[in-house]
């Protein structure tokens, strides 16, 4: 089924179910121009990713978009998810635009990702671009034609400084097209940081400030107990920006899960989505120890072998509203 007809049949059955942070994986060795480099505990960790969704280690020697991506699909359809943001990882580049390519660990181009989201309706193209880039804007320009659902940035690993005066243009255009900026806030463990002060939501003001809709990744929460937690900064901020948003991904996990519930008051859970982080483990052991969730449904929950659907039942049991599950399709312009 073509992207047309699949959203044409479920605007019947509309609103639906998105997990709006999925984060596409790859080595290049297709022919995509993408690249992974692990060092260290990273290569040891990304092992552990693979094989915890039931991948062998060796894909990462092997074509890993096509392993990952036809695995990853049949984790969708086997969901009660309806459709995932498919994300792309952009490279590290210096204030000036120039691509460091010695800094970073992995580089998915916006391609892979278009191109996934135009062969699986279930897949929606979260492209991700270096505003320094000299290309920005045609770059941009290029993604929105090709369907992207929004664009996605890991300001502290990809060295952005969101509130650079520079990047205005950028922003702005975004606004234009009405193409929701979803924001890496807070530390940061599976990849490299390279400027843990970009790590802040306040310097999201500027894109805000210039129309886009903004979605803070983990609502600006900590990564562990070595760097600063952001959630109350990013929470005083919803009251002054309607349009600021922020996602649970990756919070049902052992260290960064403190401020899971706190998304379930009443002024903040209008402005959450729901997101996995897939591949990063979905751990639900610490909502048991305090007490978050009994037992009996931790043990039923973490013993679903599909990671996507974990981490929705894990919320699910923690009382999330329908919308958290269902926003995300008005914010990315999915009822047209
Ligand atoms: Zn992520």
């Amino acid at each position: 089924m073509n992207k047309m007809d699949f959203w044409r049949s479920k605007r019947n059955q509309f609103p639906v179910q998105i997990d709006m942070h999925v984060h596409m994986v790859g080595n290049g060795a297709g022919g995509s121009g993408g690249w992974l480099r692990l060092k260290g505990w990273h290569r040891a960790l990304a092992g552990f990713m693979l094989r915890q969704l039931g991948m062998p280690a060796s894909a990462l020697e092997g074509d890993l978009e096509k392993i990952y991506s036809e695995h990853l699909i049949k984790l969708v359809r086997d969901s009660s998810l309806d459709a995932v943001v498919l994300l792309a990882h952009e490279r590290v580049h210096d204030p000036d635009g120039r691509p460091r390519n010695d800094l970073g660990s992995m580089f998915v181009p916006n391609d892979v990702v278009l191109d996934l989201a135009q062969q699986h309706p279930e897949f929606l193209a979260g492209v991700s671009i270096h505003p320094a880039r000299p290309d920005a804007l045609d770059e941009l320009q290029r993604c929105i034609e090709r369907g992207a659902a929004l664009m996605k940035c890991l300001p502290n690993c990809q060295n952005i400084d969101a509130s650079d005066r520079r990047y205005i243009p950028f922003w702005k255009k975004m606004a234009d097209a009405r193409l929701p900026l979803l924001a890496h806030t807070g530390g940061e463990h599976t990849v490299p940081v390279v400027n843990k002060k970009f790590a802040d939501p306040k310097l999201l003001r500027t894109p805000l400030e210039c129309g886009v809709t903004v979605i803070a990744a983990h609502c600006g929460t900590s990564s562990g107990a070595f760097d600063r937690d952001y959630f109350d900064d990013w929470a005083a901020m919803l009251s002054e920006f309607p349009s600021l948003y922020g996602d649970i991904s990756a919070l049902v996990s052992l260290n960064r899960c403190g401020h899971l519930l706190d998304c379930r008051r009443s002024e903040i859970e209008p402005r959450i989505l729901h997101g996995s982080d897939f591949p990063v483990p979905i751990l639900g052991h610490r909502l048991c120890l305090n007490q978050s969730l009994n037992g009996k449904a931790f043990h039923r929950i973490q013993k679903i072998d599909n990671p996507i659907e974990r981490d929705f039942q894990f919320k699910r049991a923690l009382g999330f509203s329908d919308q958290v599950f269902t926003r995300a399709a008005e914010l990315l312009r999915l009822r047209r």
